[in-house]
């Protein structure tokens, strides 16, 4: 068991100052690199000030606040300490050696949260009119994941969910890339099947998008009910017991000589378009 593992009654909040990389603490906070780890633990790191408020103020539960020598004193950092005080966490003032350890920069930034993570269950996600969600066949690069979390979250769609084998939406290299918006965008996985199983009673239409796509993206109505926009794999695409179970098959027109776009950037073109139809001017800013 450790640091992060005590699902007990919470202790008292405490402050610490570490110098050394052997503490036990860091050791355990080190190891959320590993996926492993973060099951088991359910926890994970964001780096950053701005981050760790965000999520404080979306009412993500923190476990540990780690911040820089350097940053004691300024307000806001004090603010956040006291409030994981207040909530039972724990805080480690630590020297910059140890900071740099633990997010493997040499750069780090001043402050690291860890926190526990929330996922939402397929059986929760009852999509309403005018909700867009993106579904990810089989996600692999931890960037495109990321920057899509992101992408979610300023287009206004309400949330994502991982079908298949994914990368992890919580390794650091994913929460880097979202820029906090892990903390504002729902995030569900599931097997293909039961994602199949689940549309045939969410009451929404699964706009797939394939090369092969026989729909040019910008021709569909993506009023008439709440969508799932469904991408495939980077790889390989879309695999066909996904795409014969869509209820349209969309194609983004391309010129040039690309064979395809990067996953990522062909959600975001999809997702504008999508809530384009949904949102007013006024809606956005
Ligand atoms: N070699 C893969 C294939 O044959 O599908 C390329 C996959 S592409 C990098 C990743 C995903 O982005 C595709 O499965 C599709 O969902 C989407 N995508 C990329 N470019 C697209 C386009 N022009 N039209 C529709 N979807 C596209």
């Amino acid at each position: 068991m450790n640091e992060f593992q005590e699902r007990g009654p919470r202790r008292v909040g405490q402050v610490k100052e570490v110098t050394s990389l052997a503490n036990p603490v860091i050791k355990d906070i080190k190891a959320l690199t590993s996926k492993k780890t973060r099951e088991e633990t359910g926890t994970f790191m964001a780096e950053g000030l701005k981050l760790v408020i965000d999520a404080l103020e979306l009412g993500w539960t923190i476990r540990t606040l780690v911040y820089a020598k350097a940053a004691k004193g300024k307000p806001l950092v004090e603010q956040v300490a006291a409030k994981t005080v207040a909530s039972g966490g724990l805080v480690l003032e630590v020297s910059e050696k140890v900071i740099s350890s633990i997010t493997r920069r040499d750069n780090p930034q001043m402050v690291v949260g860890i926190f526990d993570q929330r996922w939402t269950t397929l059986r929760d996600i009852h999509p309403k009119p005018g909700e867009t969600w993106v579904a990810l066949d089989r996600v692999r690069d931890p960037g495109n994941l990321g920057t899509i979390i992101r992408t979610v979250d300023a287009a206004g769609a309400s949330g994502v969910i991982l079908v298949g084998e994914a990368t992890d939406p919580f390794s650091l290299e994913t929460v880097r890339a979202t820029m906090g918006s892990v903390f504002a965008v729902p995030v569900a996985k599931a097997t293909a099947e039961e994602f199949l199983a689940w549309k045939k009673g969410a009451g929404v239409s699964v706009v797939a998008t394939h090369l092969a796509g026989a729909v040019d993206y910008r021709t569909i109505d993506y009023k008439k009910k709440p969508v799932v926009i469904l991408m495939g794999n980077e790889q390989s695409g879309l695999p066909d017991m996904l795409a014969k179970e869509a209820d349209a098959l969309a194609r983004i027109p391309q010129s040039g000589r690309a064979d395809s776009l990067n996953l990522a950037v062909a959600t975001a073109v999809m997702l504008f378009e999508a809530r384009r139809h949904i949102l007013t001017l006024s809606e956005t800013r």
